[in-house]
């Protein structure tokens, strides 16, 4: 085994779990690192409180003298638990945080230092932000940007630092972060939501999304990891064989979870408890050291925070531990991805889950119609959705014949199908007393029973829905859910406000009752949508040939689902809706297709040094050991070593074969990347780096891994797939 590898494996196999012990009840502790409600009411004027409780339910704004009394609430609040540093924690178009941590102490001279939090600096910095992905806009505009408050995320404390969750916007008011149009379009649905709620109940005031993500990971040993270039430069390795065991034998998931594992999540999920992250779910996935952690389901945009934040903790914690936290959609070839199903769905403030059937016909009638509303909302942007989800990383799994296809479809169950199937023969028109009555008391009212029977689960499924949400499983789990979120609640938004107008239109112009005419556009809706509704095995590859004479789209790789953001009707939604403008568009189109290109670029640079400068030099340090053994058997045996040296020499020769074709592939994969650096529009360019540059990684792995086999296990450099996934 080479030096590296053999430590690396000799430290995984020598380590002990942390003990980790819990003195408090986790109820006791949860929330304890967080501004909320409780420590608001303790820190802060009366006047504070209510003018933060405002903005978080209605969305008023804070006044600037407001803020100083709120500011000065957080710091003795902070102060108080050993909080030294206060940040702006920001989401920035990089996928990960970040934060610039600044001390409450000032000197105000005469050798005096007091500590100061303002109301300024509560609201409002100016982070150099000259060096976060901006799309153009900052050069287009002004070069400043800066952060603001969002005083619906409430501020906590990590690591003696206060965290004030803020937008990140130019100084001309784009958003250059992945908060800003989530806000925004949560209020697009929640008014529209709000609008069509009131047909069924005047009281509502406003409607939250809600969001439970469901975060996916591998757990992998730090020293195993540091001695893979690959992992630690890309998040996944480029090469490495199958082991002979994977995960045919089905003995993970759910599993017992490993002691070293435990140990981790026990630890982690204490600080999620301080932090007010409401995790409740932890299991093992299908594959060998992949795991899964849930919350309970929260409004969307803390959700959001929570899962960004969390991805931050659980790589700190894991250091901890000497593990480290793979995200990576792919991170082996061969095994079970990693995934991160967003459940969604809307709730009224009068404590009403939209999407949950109710007791009466009346609630269930509700019911569908944001039920259908939601498939028919899917039904039109399915591209869109699709292009939120892309990247280079969760190619990897959609449109590989894993986890959920790259063709977006609609999972209902066989009893939902069947109601719809019948709303679909509602009259046109006004409906006869009668029909109504079977309506009500055959179909609307049966719901609640069916829904209860309803245990058919669709795996396969990109969205299903199940029983009391959707769940949009083709989000990769390193994402920031906000970008799925953001086109979800945008384009539910512009279907209810379609809605509505279609509804209103026929109450006023045909006299129809109010149910009537929902009955008659929903009809309308299950008919013109059906295209979008998938039941069977969404793996197979009748399903591909079907949704392409359903006219679907199979957008399989980032830079061609990344076209839909710039589709015409996709820019007017998020315009109409105030969600993003054209700029914001373009910007984040340019910095999706630029980053997709640099991943890819970088893979192909990990890969052609690994192949050529580590896998290469031991094939021929082994194939000179074939060469000496074959010398040595012509000297025992002179004209008869053939006899003997039969294998040797044919391994002598495939070994050759391999390293001519890894650096044949290298050298041209080199110049495909050079070809593709130099085309300067950038959808071009990842265009390129997709369709020329990429093919070649397959190539060259093929040969490493197959050299893998055949080479001398004490020489081979790369810790191999049995011992990063089986070494607990
Ligand atoms: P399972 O899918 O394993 O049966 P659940 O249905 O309870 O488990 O929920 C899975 C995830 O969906 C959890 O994270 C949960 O918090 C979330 N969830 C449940 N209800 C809702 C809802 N109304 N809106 C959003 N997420 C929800
Ligand atoms: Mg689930």
């Amino acid at each position: 085994m080479s030096k590296l590898r053999f430590h690396a494996v000799k430290e995984t196999l020598t380590r002990k779990p942390l003990k980790i012990e819990e003195k408090e009840r986790r109820s006791s502790i949860f929330g304890n690192n967080v501004f909320n409600e409780a420590t608001m009411r303790q820190f802060l004027t009366k006047e504070a409180y209510k003018s933060v409780m405002d903005a978080v339910q209605n969305g008023s704004k804070i006044d600037r003298g407001v803020a100083d009394h709120i500011s000065t609430g957080m710091k003795e609040w902070a102060i108080s638990k050993g909080v030294t540093h206060y940040t702006h924690w920001f989401q920035p178009l990089t996928g990960a945080t970040a934060e610039k941590h600044d001390a409450f102490f000032e000197t105000i001279g005469g050798g005096l230092a007091i500590e100061k939090f303002g109301g300024g600096q509560l609201v409002q910095q100016e982070p150099d932000a000259s060096s976060f992905p901006n799309g153009g806009i900052r050069n287009t505009f002004e070069a400043r940007g800066y952060t603001a408050w969002d005083p619906t995320s409430p501020a906590f404390i990590y690591e003696t630092t206060l965290c004030i969750p803020t937008v990140f916007v130019s100084y001309t008011g784009e958003a250059l972060d992945y908060k800003t149009p989530l806000l925004r379009a949560l209020q697009a649905v929640d008014h529209a939501a709000v609008a069509v709620a009131r047909y069924f109940d005047k009281n509502v005031k406003k409607v939250n999304a809600s969001l439970g993500w469901e975060q996916e990971y591998f757990l992998i040993d730090s020293a195993l990891v540091a001695s893979r270039p690959d992992i630690t430069l890309t998040g996944r390795t480029l090469l490495g064989h199958s082991p002979a065991k994977g995960q045919q034998l089905d003995d993970h998931y759910f599993g017992t979870i490993p002691n070293r594992a435990m140990s981790f999540m026990r630890d982690l999920e204490t600080e999620c408890m301080l932090l007010g992250i409401p995790v409740k779910t932890r299991h093992n996935e299908v594959a060998p050291n992949q795991f899964e952690l849930a919350p309970i389901y929260d409004e969307a945009n803390l959700a959001v925070d929570h899962n960004s934040l969390l991805m931050d903790v659980m790589d700190k914690i894991a250091g901890r531990h000497n593990f480290k936290v793979l995200f990576h959609e792919k991170p082996f070839a061969g095994v079970n991805g990693s995934g991160k199903h967003n459940n969604w769905s809307l709730s009224t403030d009068t404590g009403i889950n939209l999407l949950g059937p109710g007791k009466t016909p009346m609630s269930n009638l509700q019911f569908l119609t944001f039920f259908i509303n939601s498939i028919k909302a899917v039904h039109e942007y399915e591209e869109l959705l699709r292009a939120s989800i892309a990247s280079a990383s969760n190619d990897h799994r959609l449109g590989a014949n894993e986890a959920p296809p790259a063709i977006i479809s609609v999972f209902i169950g066989e009893q939902l199908t069947n109601v719809l199937h019948e709303l679909e023969g509602v009259t046109k028109g006004k409906l006869s007393p009668e029909e109504k009555t079977d309506l009500k008391l055959n179909v609307v009212g049966k719901i609640p029973e069916i829904l209860l029977d309803n245990t058919d689960r669709n795996r396969t499924s990109p969205f299903a829905f199940t029983g009391n949400k959707f769940e949009f499983r083709a989000v990769g789990s390193t994402a920031n859910c906000a970008n799925p979120m953001t086109v979800l609640n945008s384009i539910m938004a512009k279907q209810l406000i379609d809605f509505k107008a279609e509804v209103d239109a026929l109450i006023e112009n045909k006299d129809m009752k109010k149910d009537d005419a929902i009955f008659n556009v929903l009809r309308e809706y299950i008919k013109t949508s059906k295209n979008i509704l998938f039941e069977g095995n969404g793996y197979g590859d009748e399903w591909q040939k079907e949704a392409k004479k359903r006219g679907l789209s199979n957008n399989k790789t980032t830079p061609e689902a990344l076209k839909a953001r710039m589709a015409k009707k996709n820019i007017s939604l998020f315009e109409d809706l105030g969600v993003m403008n054209r700029v914001e568009i373009e910007a984040r189109y340019e910095i999706e297709v630029e980053e997709y290109a640099l991943r890819v670029q970088i893979e192909g640079r990990v890969l052609g040094d690994i192949a050529r400068n580590h896998v290469v030099p031991t094939a021929v340090r082994y194939q000179n050991i074939l060469i000496e053994n074959v010398r040595g058997l012509k000297d025992i045996y002179g004209d008869d070593f053939k006899k003997y040296a039969k294998e040797q020499m044919v391994l002598i020769q495939v070994i050759s074969g391999h390293i001519e074709a890894i650096n044949s592939g290298v050298t041209k994969m080199t110049k495909e990347r050079k070809i593709a650096n130099n085309i300067q529009d950038s959808e071009k360019r990842a265009e390129a780096y997709c369709n020329k540059v990429k093919p070649f990684f397959d190539d060259i792995r093929y040969s490493c891994d197959k050299l893998e086999l055949l080479i001398d296990d004490e020489l081979w450099p790369l810790t191999k797939y049995r011992e990063m996934l089986f070494t607990k």
